[in-house]
Formats: C-alpha cells, structure tokens, sequence
C-alpha cells in the first residue's frame, strides 16, 4: 500500500471531477530535498530562509546564499521554490543582530518589519535569491504582511536589487512576487493587496495566533488552538475569493494544510496550492484524489453557517463519515 502511496504522489493531484491542487512542501534545510522529492512534492511552497541565521554567531554574506539557494532552485528544477524572505525575531534570534529583549516578540520587530528596518540586512538576502533566479524557477513572498505600505515598500526594495543586479549583467526575469497572509488586517484588505502581488499564501500557524490570540507556542492555551473556529474559516474563505476575484494563485503553507481533517474545507474553499511537511504530501494527493470539488464547496457552504468550532467539527466528522 506504501508502494502504491508513493508511485501516485508523484502524479498530480486531481479532484474526481477535475479540479488540480498543487501540493508543494515546506523546507528548510538541503537535506530535505530527496526526502521532498521522493514523497511527491509539486515543488517547494514555502522555503524558511531563517537557518542560515539562526544556527551560527555570524550573519551569512551574500555568496554564501547565493550558494545555498543556487543549490535549492537547481536541486528542483524544473519545479517552483518559493522563497520567503526573513522571518526572524518572534521566537528566531540571529546572534549578530543583537536585537533589544521585547516584551511581547510575537507582536514585535520581526519578519518583514526587521527586514524593512535593517535594508543592508534585507538587500543581501534579496540579492542572493535574485541570482539563484538564473538556475531555475523561483518565487519569493514576504511574511507578515500587515498592509499595503509595507507591501509596497518591500517590492521596491525587490525591484530596486532586481535593478541593479540587471545593470551588474545579470539576465533574470523579474520573479513572481506574493504575500503571506498571517495577520487579519491583511485578510480584511485582501482585495488590495491582490493587485499588488502574484500570489497569496496564508500562514495559518501565525494566521491562527493573531486572530484568536493564542500564542501559538504556549501550551497553557494549546487546547484553545482551533482551525475550525468558524471565524477562522470565514478569513480563509474571504482570502480565496479576493485572490481569485482579482485572478490571483491562492495558496496556503501553515500547519492546517497537512492535516487530512481539513482537506475537504481546503479544497471546497478552492485552494490551488496547499504547502506542508514532506511526510504528509502523499497521503494529502492520495485523498485529493478520491475528493469531489463539487461535494466539498457544498460542504463548505454548510460549514460556514455554524456559529461554534464544535459544531464545525461535528459536521465534518459526520460528512467524512458519511462518504466513508
Ligand atoms: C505560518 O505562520 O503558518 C507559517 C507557515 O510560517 P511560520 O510557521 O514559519 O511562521
Ligand atoms: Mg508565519
């Protein structure tokens, strides 16, 4: 069963009645690209750059991410990686920064906020994923999106590298740019940001934490973690119709998407991409597979009338039941 498992992650993943859901994994180190690969993976959706950082007591130069990404993008070709520029601060220090103790770091100077604060910081990296542009195929998003200013403000800095490594010779294409949906500011002005990227992909680890204000890595209020709660849904549902209302790819790379409970919601929402640990990839295609997109928007459509997550999970359980 195994066997099979594997062979058919490495096809597609198609609705019974049609519909395609890329699913692509989330990565971190080189060492996981057999492993990714081996298990099916559609590419890389979200590939966490903050190793490099994190591990060592000195920032890397930009030739020694030139190398490492070189080698993710050439390792996948032809398949997209998706790089994420630095997600650090919050709960991931980087010795060198020496970044004053906060308070509350989740709500802090971190991700995209530290990157636009620190441009030398911020230039490296992006000139680093640039180059490794012209040895396969790549996107970039930005984490922690919370408007439209720093939205704008992070492309500038991308096209002002990409301009000038233009000028230095280099011959790449200006890549597919998207923002990560992890804050409800940015859900609730989803239609504007639409017009300013290629992609969306929502962060529901970081997505979930804000919107219910659960630190998400506090086990004292684990138990009050919940996907389900229906006005979890209701964002996630709001996200797709404004990326697809302004024909925009619509992908999501948080936890939420491994998990085979949610995988009807998921696809009944209309998600292009879902992103997650390679472990997961085959069993997530295998059940795409034996999915109706169909039958998952109608269960979608009852689902987002339930007041409780309780509710939510009863209902779903029972349609899982049900279709056996
Ligand atoms: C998320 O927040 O869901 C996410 C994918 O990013 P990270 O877990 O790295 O914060
Ligand atoms: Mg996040």
């Amino acid at each position: 069963a195994r066997e099979r498992l594997l062979a058919q992650a490495k096809k597609p993943a198609i609705t019974r009645d049609g519909r395609k859901v890329i699913v692509r994994a989330n990565l971190e180190l080189l060492d996981e690209i057999p492993l990714a690969l081996d298990f099916g993976a559609d590419g890389v959706g979200l590939f966490r750059t903050e190793y490099l950082y994190v591990t060592r007591k000195t920032i890397p130069n930009e030739e020694e991410l030139f190398a490492n990404y070189r080698q993710v993008v050439e390792s996948l070709y032809p398949n997209i990686v998706t790089f994420r520029t630095l997600d650090l601060g919050g709960d991931k220090f980087a010795e060198e920064l020496d970044l004053p103790e906060e308070i509350n770091p989740a709500l802090g100077l971190r991700a995209i906020r530290l990157c636009l604060k620190n441009p030398a910081l911020f230039r490296i990296q992006l000139r680093a994923i640039l180059r490794a542009c012209a040895y396969g195929n790549v996107r970039i998003m930005f984490p922690l999106v919370s408007g439209i200013e720093e939205l704008r403000e992070a492309k500038k800095f991308l096209q002002e590298v990409f301009e000038e490594l233009r000028q230095e010779g280099l011959d790449i294409e200006f890549p597919p740019c998207g923002a990560m949906i992890e804050i409800p500011t940015a859900v609730f002005i989803a239609d504007h940001l639409a017009k300013e990227v290629d992609f969306f992909s929502i962060g529901t680890n970081d997505l979930i934490q804000y919107a219910l204000a659960i630190d998400r890595g506090n086990e004292q209020v684990a138990h009050l973690y919940e996907p389900l709660h229906p006005g979890i849904l209701r964002m996630v549902h709001y996200i797709l119709e404004a990326g697809h209302r302004a024909g925009i790819h619509v992908a999501m790379c948080g936890e939420m998407a491994g998990e085979l409970l949610y995988l009807p919601l998921l696809v009944g929402f209309g998600f292009d991409e879902l992103s997650m640990n390679p472990q997961s990839i085959p069993a997530i295609k295998d059940y795409i597979c034996a999915l109706s997109f169909e039958e998952c928007r109608s269960l979608c459509e009852e689902i987002l009338q339930f007041a409780s997550a309780e509710e939510v999970r009863n209902h779903l359980e029972a349609w899982l039941e049900k279709k056996g």
